[in-house]
């Protein structure tokens, strides 16, 4: 049997769209494998955000030159915002690569793989999948209009478009027939979805009306976007979950006009105020970027002093790092690397120690758990495995059972935490 290998890089809406490529493939008879060594087919799914993920997707690609000398019928394809980006370059240096997939073009991945020959038309039948998966992921928009100065995505990803309506539904409602019971809702900013007179509040009033569907995550969020029916909606659907993801990126006003983020740090303090005012029990996860050009220690003491106000359940930190195209480009990129690895050092200590007293304070509390997997731990001799799953929170949370819990909803009393995760044992 044929078999395909498929590498992602970047965000969740790259893990959706090769989740998409991954069933296109299966439905026209291939299997997975997870070595490119015996594939068929290698799909090097891209991401351009920052130059570290494309040197890595570099070395990747670079590598099919030995795949391609071992297998010459074998086919190399690079898709996602590099092969948007840098599809020419890619496509005249790496002899080895058979096509290029830009972004804008994935979601017409079955009709240009039987267009270029690589898959025979008509072959693509339905298959139905179980892979015991209870929690997967769909994209309902693509692009995105806000032009953050630092940000390639608006232009390998195009202006934002929403997927209709009825198209979303019917894909979770095929979904839930595999036993998927949580689904997250992707866009670079789901807050702006709207399609057929339906915005995303009402678009998750809707998915909640789906019965199999136990509960709804979205991500990710522009602070300027968060509207108060979103919050309402967040609020009085069950279904949903109380997690935010919401980017502060910088917690100086001159920082964040320069990233052209259309907030200040006061305007974003009292979103949050009033998101935890609708939701008090809700987890709040944020990015934050450091050495973004021009910005100075008073800059990035702003930061620190914004971070430990708002008091995030968990964030991502990352370093400024220049894209060609964007606005911020034209800056000069001035901070050293050093002071960038220093204060990247500074704020992602503070970000941990912040989540892991955050995690803390819940010890001895109850968290309704969605059990999604589990691991067998020789090294404990009981009969008893581990089990992962997720709170209404998003909160990672690990405990043993000797009942196979797998898509049950259990609740999980809390006993350690960590910085990422906490373990609890299962309240009877
Ligand atoms: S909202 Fe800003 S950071 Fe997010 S994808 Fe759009 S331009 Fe990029």
């Amino acid at each position: 049997m044929k078999k395909y290998y498929i590498k992602t890089f970047g965000c969740q809406m790259n893990a959706a769209d090769s989740d998409m490529f991954s069933e296109y493939l299966i439905s026209c008879g291939y299997l997975p494998t997870d070595t490119p060594d015996n594939a068929d087919i290698v799909i090097i799914n891209t991401c351009s955000v920052r130059q570290h993920a494309e040197e890595r997707a570099f070395t990747e690609i670079g590598d099919m030159k030995h795949y391609k000398a071992a297998n010459p019928n074998g086919k190399v394809i690079v898709v996602g915002c590099m092969a948007e980006n840098l599809g020419d370059e890619i496509k005249k240096k790496y002899q080895q690569v058979d096509l290029v997939i830009g972004a804008k073009n994935t979601q017409n991945f079955p009709e240009i793989m039987t267009q270029s020959g690589i898959i025979q038309k008509g072959i693509a039948a339905a298959v139905a999948k179980n892979d015991n998966k209870i929690s997967s992921h769909i994209t309902i928009m693509r692009g995105c209009n806000n032009f953050c100065s630092y940000c390639i995505v608006p232009y390998v990803r195009g202006p934002e478009q929403s997927k209709p309506v009825d198209e979303i539904l019917k894909e979770i409602t095929d979904l839930t027939e595999r036993g998927i019971k949580e689904i997250s809702l992707l866009g670079q900013n789901v807050n702006s979805y709207f399609s057929n007179n339906v915005d995303f509040a009402d678009l998750l009033a809707k998915v909640s009306e789906i019965k199999n569907i136990k509960r709804i995550r979205f991500m990710t969020n522009h602070p300027k976007d968060v509207s108060d029916k979103l919050l309402k909606s967040i609020s009085t659907l069950n279904k949903v979950c109380h997690h935010i993801h919401l980017p502060l990126q910088s917690g100086s006003d001159k920082i964040l006009e320069l990233m052209n983020r259309k907030y200040t740090f006061e305007n974003y303090y009292q979103l949050v105020r009033k998101i935890r005012y609708y939701i008090s029990e809700i987890s709040i996860t944020s990015d934050i970027m450091t050495g973004f050009p021009t910005e100075t220690d008073k800059d990035h003491k702003a930061t620190i002093e914004a971070i430990n106000k708002i008091g995030f359940d968990f964030t991502y930190v990352f370093k400024y790092s220049p894209r060609s195209k964007t606005e911020a480009f034209k800056l000069k990129d001035d901070v050293t690397k050093e002071k960038k690895e220093k204060w990247h050092k500074e704020l992602l200590d503070l970000c941990n120690s912040i989540a892991k007293e955050r995690n803390t304070k819940l010890i001895g509390t109850l968290s309704e758990v969605l059990v999604e997997s589990s691991a067998d731990t020789p090294e404990i001799n009981d009969d008893k495995k581990e089990f992962f799953g997720k709170g209404r929170d998003n909160r990672g949370i690990v405990f043993r059972s000797a009942k196979n819990l797998i898509g049950q909803s259990i609740n999980v009393k809390i006993t350690q935490a960590k910085i990422h995760s906490l373990i609890g044992e299962v309240e009877n």
